[in-house]
Order: structure tokens, then C-alpha cells, then sequence
């Protein structure tokens, strides 16, 4: 199986409600290796790049806000960017995030855990995971610089 990275940000709800470090305990747990992290200021240039495949969905506008930390209160829009390496990387990674909707994310999930949608239906679910390989490879160059990643 191949070696893959993948990018993972911890949701301006994951940093206000004091998750991170659970976040991070259950990806370390899943024997995946952490080889960049940085706190990071979310432009709305940068919100609208990683999401631009969405651009055109009903949720887009507020999706922007929310990574920005607007619903947050979240100091200069800063929030942990990480990659993790290894096989099978990505989708091993989208397996302890859980499904995107926090209601259908299974138990033991960290959507499941500690997701919610909000009653304006913003789902609200604490961790952003690559997809897939080409979307890991545009996320990861997107967020980070060659020599921001461990080799
Ligand atoms: N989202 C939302 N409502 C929806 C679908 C998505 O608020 O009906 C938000 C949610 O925060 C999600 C993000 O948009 O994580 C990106 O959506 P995507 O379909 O890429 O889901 P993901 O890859 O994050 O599971
Ligand atoms: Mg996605």
C-alpha cells in the first residue's frame, strides 16, 4: 500500500470548545506519523482556495466564515494546520474524523463525539481531512511549504 500525506485542520469549534488535544490524541492513535504542524491565519483568500470545489454550494459563504473562526471569536483567524504520513494516510485519517454530517458520524468518531450542526444547519465538525489523493496533494502544497514538512 502507498505511503500517502494528508492535510488536517482543527475546525476553529475544535479549538474553541478545547479539543485539540483530544483531536490529536486519536490521530496519533492511529499509528499515522505527524511530520508538519503549524498555527496558521486563515485569509479568506486561503478559505476560498481550500474550499473553492464548493464554491457554488448554499453553505459556501458561511463555510468561509466558519473556518475563519467568525462564529468562534477566534483571534487572527488562527487555527492548527497538521500533515500526518503513512499508509494509507488519507483515508484511514477520514475513518477517525468520521462522516461530514455530525449526526451520521459513527460513534468513537471525532465527528461523532464532538460534531454539531447548529440550528442556522452549519454542520460544526471539528476536524477538516483530505478526501482523496489529489486533493490531499492540493491541500497539503496549499497549506504548507516544502520545508515546513519533515522529509
Ligand atoms: N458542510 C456543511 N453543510 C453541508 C455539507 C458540508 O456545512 O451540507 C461543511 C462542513 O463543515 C464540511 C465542509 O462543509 O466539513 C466541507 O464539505 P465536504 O463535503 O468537503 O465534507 P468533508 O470533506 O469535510 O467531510
Ligand atoms: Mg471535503
Amino acid at each position: 500500500m502507498a505511503i500517502e500525506q494528508t492535510l488536517i485542520l482543527i475546525k476553529p469549534d475544535g479549538a474553541a470548545r478545547r479539543l485539540t488535544g483530544l483531536t490529536i490524541d486519536r490521530l496519533d492513535a492511529s499509528g499515522l506519523e505527524m511530520v508538519a504542524a503549524k498555527m496558521i491565519s486563515v485569509t479568506e483568500a486561503l478559505a476560498r482556495e481550500h474550499y473553492k470545489a464548493l464554491s457554488d454550494k448554499p453553505f459556501f459563504e458561511n463555510l468561509i466564515k466558519y473556518i475563519r473562526g467568525e462564529f468562534h471569536g477566534i483571534k487572527d483567524h488562527r487555527i492548527l494546520a497538521l500533515v500526518y504520513r503513512g499508509e494509507n494516510a488519507i483515508k484511514t485519517v477520514r475513518a477517525v474524523a468520521g462522516a461530514t454530517n455530525p449526526e451520521a458520524a459513527a460513534a468513537g468518531t471525532i465527528r461523532g463525539s464532538f460534531g454539531r450542526i447548529t440550528t442556522a444547519g452549519q454542520f460544526e465538525n471539528v476536524i477538516h481531512a483530505s478526501s482523496d489523493p489529489a486533493d490531499a496533494a492540493r491541500e497539503v502544497a496549499l497549506w504548507f511549504k516544502k520545508d515546513e514538512i519533515l522529509p
